[in-house]
């Protein structure tokens, strides 16, 4: 022996700042189950990247088996990469696992003829295995998890899980790549629930080592990065479990854990508790975001898709959690559901935006390899694009054309609320206007559209907002300017509003100019300032560019009256 087997493990993640969890966790695999000989190194890159510049990369290491971590969002330019990196290197063992190859291991093989292995299910351990019998030369035919060509005879392996924790991803070689970019962290696997467009179900789930998770949570938070997110399907499916964790946390704020990090949660909201309720509402501001999947309020849909709800529960819980103003939350709703049509999206809809989370998130159903809704076509009938994300264009319920509705429909709430940049400026509009939220975003989303404002500036995109709700009736523009302006100073550093707010007003430099004079009459603050007059109230609003809120992500906003200042 004393020979040496090189291993490449690769990631096209979605964005830089995302650090796909695979690669490192196969990298512990191959440290803890691997012979000696066998050496593995990690290669991530994004699906925006010249994927050249990607293979020179993986050549660099010399590999002789390379594995590649496949997901919806990768698995177009992975295929590529897998041709490009095989023209280079004709020799290399090509091995593709993860969620978008776990369920169709023998169509895979049988499509692409360049890959020799798929691995399904948890990677760790077979992808080891699968190293040490190349690395002996033994036979690799019968590796659980591992599906591949038997001469012409096709192999298909089942998915592999195991009730072993996995070895540890977090080395110092992870630590090294993160950069600050945002951190995951597993400290379960699987879901209690069984959605049926989901593939983390199948009412398993299992938990690893409580102690590792407070280890590998302190870690991550001191590893310079912002945000940990949690990885874990639904972090409180084991109520005891989430609360130390989530006490955890709190008490190590500003101590083990430092200030600026903030942790992001997936939970299930009807099944909070009160005790669990009140135990967030002691968490700094910032410090914890929860994720909530509503996915519908529609009782049909949701018993079509297996998801059991407490929907009054589930509202009432949202309410008390946003009313205490120390948690960024983010629902999700997903269009395209079984029995859900147009009317009873926009009953959803408009509940969901009731509840004031800080992000409502409007996703489209996507119809995975393996899901439940993907196997079982005559329960779950509808038309889907056959490519990757595999995303729904057509239901029994809902038509391709209020699909694209509804696409308009969420560019008009992206930009317009989970941008947080209008916030004051649609409390206003929904007030006068008298719609609900459904049809303003939705009649603002066909605006946009036939706008083409793809790549429109913000300052441009406010004059498009000021140009089309100032014609609406029940709106006074004047207001509306103002209102504009606020959420533009709450949330522009430049302290210099769009052409299309600025007035020309004397007052505005003798204000400015009192500031300058007569700073501690007015304000002790010596910052750098946002300054506007208002003139649906006789006010000068100013706002300093220090510290914003971690909720909102908002600079606060100060008034003081036109009079107080003797403007002329
Ligand atoms: S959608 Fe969420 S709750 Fe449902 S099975 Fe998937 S992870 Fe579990």
């Amino acid at each position: 022996m004393g020979q040496i087997l090189n291993a490449a493990i690769c990631v096209l993640n979605s964005k830089y700042i995302h650090s796909s969890l695979a690669p490192w966790s196969l990298l512990a695999g191959i440290e803890t189950y691997c012979d000696q000989g066998i050496i593995a190194e990690v290669t991530e890159g994004t699906i925006n990247e010249d994927l050249d510049s990607i293979v020179q990369r993986i050549l660099a290491k010399r590999p002789q088996v390379i594995g590649f971590s496949c997901y919806i969002w990768n698995i177009d330019a992975t295929k590529q990469l897998v041709r490009l990196v095989k023209g280079a290197i004709p020799n290399a063992v090509i091995v593709l696992g993860g969620p978008e190859v776990s369920y169709n291991a023998a169509d895979i093989l049988r499509e692409e003829p360049l890959v020799q292995y798929v691995v399904s299910g948890e990677g760790e351990n077979p992808f080891a295995l699968l190293l040490n019998a190349i690395y002996h030369g033994e036979d690799t035919h019968n590796i659980p998890g591992v599906s591949c060509w038997m001469g012409k005879k096709l192999m298909s392996a089942r998915q592999y899980i195991t009730d072993n924790d996995p070895p540890s991803p977090y080395t110092e070689k992870y630590f090294n790549a993160l950069k600050g970019r945002i951190a995951y962290l597993e400290t379960s696997r699987g879901c209690p629930y069984s959605c049926a467009f989901c593939l983390s179900g199948f009412g398993n789930v299992r938990y690893f080592d409580l102690e590792r998770a407070k280890k590998e949570l302190l870690m991550l938070a001191n590893s310079g990065t912002q945000t940990v997110k949690l990885v874990d399907r639904t972090f409180n499916a084991n109520r005891d479990r989430a609360v130390e964790l989530f006490r955890f946390i709190i008490k190590n704020y500003g101590s083990g854990i430092p200030e600026d990090v903030c942790f992001h949660f997936e939970i299930a909201g009807d099944i909070l508790d009160e005790d669990t309720i009140s135990l967030l509402a002691t968490a700094p501001a910032g410090l914890i975001q929860l994720e909530i999947g509503l996915q519908s309020f529609n009782t049909e849909t949701l018993a079509a898709i297996n998801r059991k709800t407490n929907v009054e529960r589930l509202k009432n819980n949202i309410r008390k959690i946003v009313a205490n103003g120390n948690i960024h939350i983010h629902v999700d709703l997903i269009a395209g559901l079984p029995h859900e049509n147009l009317r009873s999206f926009a009953e959803s809809f408009n509940t969901a935006y009731d509840l004031r989370p800080n992000m409502l998130q409007l996703g489209f159903l996507k119809l995975l390899y393996g899901s439940l809704m993907r196997v079982a076509p005559e329960k779950y009938p509808c038309q889907y694009a056959c490519r990757a994300p595999y995303e729904v264009t057509e239901t029994p319920w809902l038509s391709s054309e209020e699909l694209q509705y509804l696409k308009h429909m969420e560019d008009a709430l992206q930009r317009l609320s989970n941008s947080g940049r209008f916030r004051r400026t649609l409390d206003y509009l929904l007030e006068q206007i008298r719609i609900k939220p459904f049809e303003l975003f939705g009649h603002f989303g066909e605006y946009l559209t036939a706008k083409d404002t793809n790549r429109i500036s913000l300052n441009d995109f406010i004059a498009l907002v000021f140009e089309y709700f100032g014609d609406q009736s029940g709106i006074n523009k004047m207001t509306l300017r103002d209102m504009l302006v606020c959420d533009y100073l709450a949330t522009n550093s430049s302290g210099r509003l769009p052409p299309v707010l600025q007035v020309n007003d004397p007052a505005l430099k003798c204000a400015k100019k009192k500031f300058k004079r007569d700073r501690s009459a007015i304000t002790q603050n010596k910052g750098r300032r946002g300054m506007a007059l208002l003139y649906s109230e006789p006010c000068v609003v100013y706002a300093y560019y220090q510290d914003k809120n971690p909720i909102t992500s908002e600079y606060s906003l100060s008034k003081v009256n036109k009079d107080t200042l003797d403007l002329i």
